[in-house]
């Protein structure tokens, strides 16, 4: 992981006196293209990020996210465009004075100084003096609940323990925003989530504006306020994580948040609620799918629902999930149901009973 603290040109106080009335975007990126050679890294990017929330940029490898964030430190410049921070262009900032402003700092703690000497350290580098230093390291430590290890070395921590204190560390000059680049990727899973709810929590108490860059869409459903999903140097769509997963835009966005049966491959006529557009594939997430034996159900409320019939190819047990594939037509279909009790268990070949409301078939663009 890689946190970097970036320091304002301006002061949030001089930023609100320029729009008074006004809660400044925080960061603008206007048409912002980055070149590397004949490769777009990022190409037209336009986004804002309000103050205090917390955006996740969600996007396969490759597709521009490290790059964004980069040239929102400072660390690569724009080839075009401009990049606005409390309303004002920093691409016009020569480096050496955005160097001043800006604090780097990477994952890795320091390994030969405590972790309460690691927490001081960015103090020491603002010139805050010694007796103010101390009980600040000490509020952090309470803060991420970890007060009786400033004495320790981060050897001497777990991987989420030393995250932790990444993120105190991260915090602990009161950045006006933080920026993180894959800040879970290398716990696992239980960490993970462990982290996620600190991080969140985190956020909610300082109020920071957070701008997370991750591919992993598990954590960018549960950290972010919004989601912004990148796909070749651009930004596919923008929304609320509900919404996003809710309503994708495209097929790509479909797929990439969570999963999707685009049902433009199998052979029966889609019945919907709402009137295709034209370039659009209809598409319906697995857990909207009901499935039951042929024999089990009469079919009610037929003309707000479809129905269609199958056999059961596979069946996937996930825990509290179950996925079954199921081949209809020419096609296959995805289910997912909770593993509840009494509940029936399909086998490999036996025929079933799909069926779904209309109003839960969702055009995507292909
Ligand atoms: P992500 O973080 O989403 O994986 P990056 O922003 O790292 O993506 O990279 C986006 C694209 O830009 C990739 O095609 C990558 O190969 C290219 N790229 C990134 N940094 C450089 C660089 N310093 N020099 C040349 N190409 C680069
Ligand atoms: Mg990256």
């Amino acid at each position: 992981m890689q946190i970097v603290n970036v320091k304002l040109p301006i002061s949030l106080a001089e930023a609100d006196a320029l729009k008074p009335n006004d809660v400044p975007a925080h960061v603008e990126f206007r048409n912002v293209t980055k070149m590397y050679g004949a490769v777009a890294a990022v190409r037209d990017l336009s986004l804002t990020v309000g103050r205090g929330e917390f955006v996740t940029i969600l996007g396969p490898s490759g597709s521009g996210k490290t790059t964004a964030l980069m040239l929102l430190a400072g660390f690569v410049a724009p080839t075009q465009g401009d990049i606005l921070i409390g309303g004002n262009s920093v691409a016009a900032v020569p480096s050496y004075r955005r160097d001043q402003g800006i604090v780097f700092q990477s994952y890795a703690l320091f390994p030969h100084l405590t972790v309460g000497k690691n927490l001081e350290f960015p103090l020491e580098m603002r010139g805050i003096k010694a007796a103010e230093r101390l009980p600040r390291v000490n509020r952090m430590l309470e803060r991420v609940h970890l007060e009786d290890f400033g004495d320790r070395m981060p050897s001497q921590l777990s991987g989420g323990q030393q995250q932790r204190i990444a993120l105190a560390r991260a915090l602990i000059a009161d950045p006006p925003f933080l920026l993180l680049d894959e800040p879970l990727g290398a716990l696992d899973r239980k960490l993970r989530e462990q982290m996620q709810i600190e991080m969140k929590s985190l956020h909610q108490e300082f109020g920071i504006t957070t701008i997370c860059v991750t591919h992993d869409q598990e954590e960018a459903l549960t950290l972010s306020d919004r989601i912004i999903v990148m796909r070749a140097g651009q930004i596919e769509q923008t929304d609320t994580p509900e919404a996003l997963y809710d309503r994708p835009a495209t097929a790509f966005v479909a797929n990439f948040l969570g999963e999707a049966n685009i049902l433009d491959i199998h052979d029966f006529k889609v019945k919907s609620t709402v009137e295709s557009q034209p370039g659009t594939v209809p598409m319906i997430r697995p857990e909207r799918i009901s499935i039951a034996a042929l024999t089990d159900q009469k079919e009610t409320d037929a003309e707000k629902r479809q129905y269609v019939t199958g056999r059961i190819k596979e069946m996937i047990y996930a825990g509290p999930l179950r996925k079954y594939h199921v081949r209809v037509g020419s096609g296959v279909l995805i289910v997912r149901e909770h593993v509840a009790t009494g509940q029936k268990v399909f086998k490999p070949g036996e025929e079933v009973r799909l069926d779904w409301l209309r109003s839960d078939v969702r055009f995507v663009a292909i």
